[in-house]
């Protein structure tokens, strides 16, 4: 698409326009979106085609447009993070990452659909119902960017942006047979991201390729003096990498913890088989231990709703959204409306996690409970400093099962969370991850992925092996997986629609 754009055969109005007709098609079936900007993404399109025809020297990605998951704050487009308490909120500014795409002439679509405040693996925390797997309707897109993974697999979006504070990236790529990258911590602005949990926090792309993955890194990384988090050197050099798509010299190292009990059989073989075309390109393959990835999961759930019960503190029915008036009382107190409020606004995902960290914060419990997940935490940071040092890259896959159909862990927060437990060991220690399709599972013929991990600030390393892997990956698979997904081809009999008031 960005080549027929540098070569004028197409117009950003043209593709633009394409895009939202796909939604209108295929988006009361998928439900990707929460609000599709119609005229808003056209008028960004024609500003763009006016930049070009006046010879502007122009991003790469100029003109094509992109779907932005809705817990990113959009100047004039309502950002929900997928709740009730902040319906009807429109930023009164944008992200800094919105404010690069916006610069850049990358016309916004609209705002995905997620899992309440990105809590959850499969979108069905969100106040407005799940989005669907393109590859069977009664699946999850994963979570909590199930929005975003589906937009960009179901061909309504060719980009989108996600977040990944335990997996909410790399999951939904995972199950959709898409790529989807976690940049290192800092190596995207949070500014203007609604934030979960800050310390794991970090927004990234969601692509059907490894380069277009590249590409939008590219633009939306870097210092931003807005986030004091942010780190302050220049983007990792990932176009490069994955043009250059070479595993040749590299060591891979298959972590221990990650892959063997409780990963589908077809998941499994995937991987295999994917280690194995790494080894064909020249790479060495090493086994390498991380003992303390198996507490990872247990840490993440004090650190993460510890943080979260801080972080949301901040919707207390005063300053954004909703206000409820508690039912039968005259004058309510300020903190009778909160309560009356909170009650009605948040789902019962985003309650459990904070009485949960509000509970491992508590005096009292606070050395037990979230002192001793940071420390667990350290030891994490310290398995992959260990595992680096034999190891260039890290492997496994991306998420222990296939998509699971909707309503199937809903009501098992246990299961559910245990759908991260490969990924989240990235946002402990800040490192850099990608997920990439690494074929269908032979038992039930839907997608699963294959993650790859560098060390912070190396995330050129995922680009260089993602690509070399993808390319070998469409060999095998005689094209690329998407086109095998069967509710994709035409004709894709979903009733219209347009936006969704949700
Ligand atoms: N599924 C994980 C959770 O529920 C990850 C969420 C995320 O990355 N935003 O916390």
């Amino acid at each position: 698409m960005a080549s027929l754009l540098a070569s004028k055969e197409v117009s950003s109005v043209e593709l633009t326009r394409a895009h939202l007709e796909r939604t209108d098609a295929v988006d009361g079936a998928v439900h990707s979106y929460l609000h599709v900007d119609r005229e808003g993404a056209l008028e960004q399109a024609r500003a763009v085609d006016g930049r070009r025809a006046a010879g502007e020297d122009l991003d790469v990605l100029a003109g094509v447009p992109i779907a932005v998951k809705d817990i990113v704050a959009t100047q004039g487009l309502p950002t929900t993070c997928g709740s009730k308490i902040l319906e009807g909120w429109v930023p009164p500014y944008d992200a800094t990452l919105v404010r690069r795409l916006r610069e850049a002439g990358l016309p916004i679509l609209g705002k995905t659909n997620m899992d309440e405040f990105a809590m959850g693996s499969s979108t069905e925390h969100s106040a407005w119902g799940p989005s669907h797997n393109p590859w069977d309707l009664d699946r999850i897109p994963g979570g909590s960017g199930g929005g975003s993974s589906s937009v960009v697999a179901s061909f309504q979006a060719p980009l989108a942006i996600g977040t990944d504070t335990g997996g909410s990236i790399r999951q939904p790529a995972a199950v959709t047979g898409t790529v989807g990258t976690k940049p290192t911590y800092g190596g995207v602005s949070r500014y203007g991201l609604v934030a979960l949990a800050s310390s794991l926090d970090q927004a990234g792309p969601c692509t059907r390729s490894v380069l277009d993955a590249a590409l939008l890194h590219s633009l939306i990384g870097g210092h931003d003096p807005l986030d004091s988090t942010s780190i302050d050197a220049p983007v990792p050099p990932v176009v490069e990498a994955a043009r250059r798509a070479d595993v040749s010299g590299m060591t891979i190292g298959v972590v221990t913890q990650l892959g063997g009990e409780g990963y589908q059989a077809g998941v499994r073989a995937r991987f295999e088989e994917s280690v194995q075309l790494l080894v064909d390109g020249g790479a060495k393959v090493v086994e390498v231990d991380c003992p303390n990835f198996d507490y990872a999961l247990s840490a993440y759930y004090l650190i993460l709703p510890s943080e979260a019960s801080s972080n949301l503190a901040k919707f207390d029915a005063m300053r954004y959204g909703m206000r409820v008036l508690p039912s039968g009382v005259d004058d309510p107190s300020a903190e009778q409306v909160m309560a009356a409020t909170r009650d009605a606004g948040f789902g019962d995902e985003v309650k459990r996690r904070i009485i949960l960290g509000t509970y491992a914060l508590s005096s009292g419990y606070y050395g037990a409970c979230y002192g001793q997940a940071q420390k667990v935490r350290r030891l994490i940071a310290d398995d992959f400093t260990r595992a680096f040092e034999v190891a260039d890259v890290l492997v496994s896959p991306t998420a222990p099962t296939t998509a699971f159909r909707i309503g199937e862990k809903l009501d098992d927060p246990m299961a559910m969370y245990l759908n991260d437990i490969a990924t989240i060991p990235a946002n402990l220690a800040g490192v850099p991850g990608m997920s990439l399709p690494s074929g269908l599972a032979d038992e039930d013929g839907l997608p699963t992925g294959i993650q790859i991990l560098a060390p912070a600030t190396r995330d050129e390393r995922l680009y260089a092996v993602g690509a070399a892997l993808e390319g070998a990956l469409v060999e095998r698979w005689g094209g690329p997986l998407l086109d095998r997904a069967p509710s994709l081809t035409p004709p894709f009999t979903a009733p219209p629609t347009t936006s969704k008031e949700a």
